[in-house]
């Protein structure tokens, strides 16, 4: 028997219903409504509701953008191709428009900028009315696995009896990090279709597995301190902030930003250098500071057992792993016993503590994907493909990845509205 077959004639059609999806389909209205205000905009997303991992930001409270939004904070072979993006969208330009679907926002400390309901759930709710008011066609529990072109039109198999046909493409379906939500990385193959290279992935923002015998015993830890990446002896980066002591190596914000750099040098790079995490503990202590405050300490607390030595200038278990790190001997004798030796190794673990690090956690834990579809095959200033007329892509699926802080999803934002933008304007063109 044969199946009839229904096709939906839209002139955009916008595969991805994440964040880059999402504000492409509401600015594609937005700038069609004054000379084109009958556009047929559909959006097409493969699970049953829109915008899954944006629920998950910021822990559940969608840091949504950066005030801070210079070019050092995107990564990807060509971190320049943001520029345009980002003159026209700059993260105050977000905010505005943000405001404008109903979005207060609020900023706080480093410039991170969310919701003023510190709930994710607000900006998609927000999202989803203002997509609704445009009259946006919504087409949802549907994967799209191929894109065809006919002339001047492209096909998109919505179920074994669906197709969409549009005049022009938007393809926003994320890179790979956490799959769960939907983004797994098929759109590359979509892309691939129309010779667009994609360069090697690695997941970033993601936490680092390392040499266990210090950070396991401290499990669940966490402590402020600064952490410089090395690769060999070579310092990379340095962060600070509060890290997280795990069972299979450290993670916290401070180790989410220095892991692009990790997963790129291993998984990308295939560094063949020791790469070294090395953590300060007392980063407000210069080297003789921390000699002096220990010096002091052990004139005041010489009849203290010599495992209590530093305790109550960290938390008990921590002082304790950075004894017997230090001093590599049964802690059973009095503080007094310790040398201006002792005192020296002491200085270096609470200053310099090496940890080795092993590799990076996977995509599943990762919030971000480096690398991506290469930037070169497309027009920054549109975000239109070189290789396919009509063919646009924004978001994560590029290559490019930001630091945690509001950075992905100011990209996500900024090129999906220029690629809304840019689609509207393409069709004028057309005309
Ligand atoms: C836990 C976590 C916390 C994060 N927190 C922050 C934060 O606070 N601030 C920040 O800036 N960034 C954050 N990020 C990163 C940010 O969420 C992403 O960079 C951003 O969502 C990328 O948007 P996107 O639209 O490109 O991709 P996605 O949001 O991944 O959306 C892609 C969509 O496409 C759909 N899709 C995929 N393939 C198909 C297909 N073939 N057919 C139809 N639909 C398809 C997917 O189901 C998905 O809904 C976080 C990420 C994670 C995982």
């Amino acid at each position: 028997m044969k199946h009839s077959s229904r096709i939906h004639t839209v002139d955009i059609a916008i595969i991805g219903g994440g964040a880059s999806g999402m504000a492409a389909a509401w600015f594609a209205r937005r700038c069609s409504r004054e000379y084109a205000p009958g556009l047929r905009i559909a959006l097409l997303e493969r699970n049953e509701r829109l915008g899954k991992k944006l629920l998950s930001t910021g822990n559940g409270r969608c840091n949504l953008t950066n005030l801070d939004s210079n070019g050092t904070r995107f990564h990807g072979t060509d971190p320049s191709f943001t520029q345009t993006a980002f003159l026209q969208f700059p993260p105050l330009k977000i905010i505005t428009l943000f405001e404008e679907m109903g979005v207060v926002c609020t900023v706080e400390d480093e410039q991170k900028v969310y919701p003023a309901s510190l709930h994710a759930s607000s900006v998609l709710d927000a999202l989803r009315c203002a997509l609704d008011e445009s009259g946006i066609e919504l087409f949802t529990g549907c994967k799209i696995t191929s894109i065809s072109k006919n002339g001047t039109v492209f096909s998109l198999a919505i179920s074994s009896e669906e197709t969409v046909s549009a005049k022009t493409v938007i393809v926003a379906t994320g890179g790979m990090s956490a799959p769960a939500t939907g983004s797994d990385g098929n759109g590359y193959k979509l892309l691939s279709h129309f010779s667009h290279r994609c360069t090697p992935t690695a997941p970033s923002l993601v936490q680092l597995t390392t040499d266990t015998s210090f950070v396991k015993p401290l499990s669940g830890h966490k402590i402020r301190g600064a952490v410089t990446l090395l690769f060999g002896n070579e310092p990379v980066r340095q962060e600070q902030g509060e890290l997280l002591f795990t069972d299979y190596g450290l993670s916290g914000p401070p180790i989410l930003q220095l892991s692009g750099h990790v997963s790129r040098a291993l998984h990308i790079d295939h560094l063949s250098k020791p790469v070294t995490v090395v953590i300060d503990f007392l980063p407000g202590y210069t080297f003789d500071e921390t000699r002096a405050l220990l010096q002091k300490r052990k004139a005041a607390f010489a009849g203290r057992a010599l495992e209590e030595f530093l305790t109550g200038l960290f938390q008990r278990r921590l002082a304790y792993g950075l004894l017997k790190k230090a001093l590599g001997r049964p802690l059973s004798s009095g503080s007094a016993d310790l040398s201006d030796q002792d005192i020296t190794a002491l200085v270096e673990v609470c200053k310099r503590l090496p940890i080795p690090v092993t590799g990076t956690k996977s995509f599943t834990q990762a919030q971000v994907t480096a690398g991506g579809i290469a930037t070169a095959d497309f027009n920054p200033a549109t975000m239109a493909s070189l290789n396919c007329p009509g063919l646009f892509a924004c978001g994560e699926l590029l290559d490019i990845d930001g630091d945690c802080g509001g950075f992905n999803l100011q990209w996500a934002w900024a090129s999906g509205f220029l690629a809304g933008g840019s689609s509207v304007d393409y069709l004028q063109e057309k005309k």
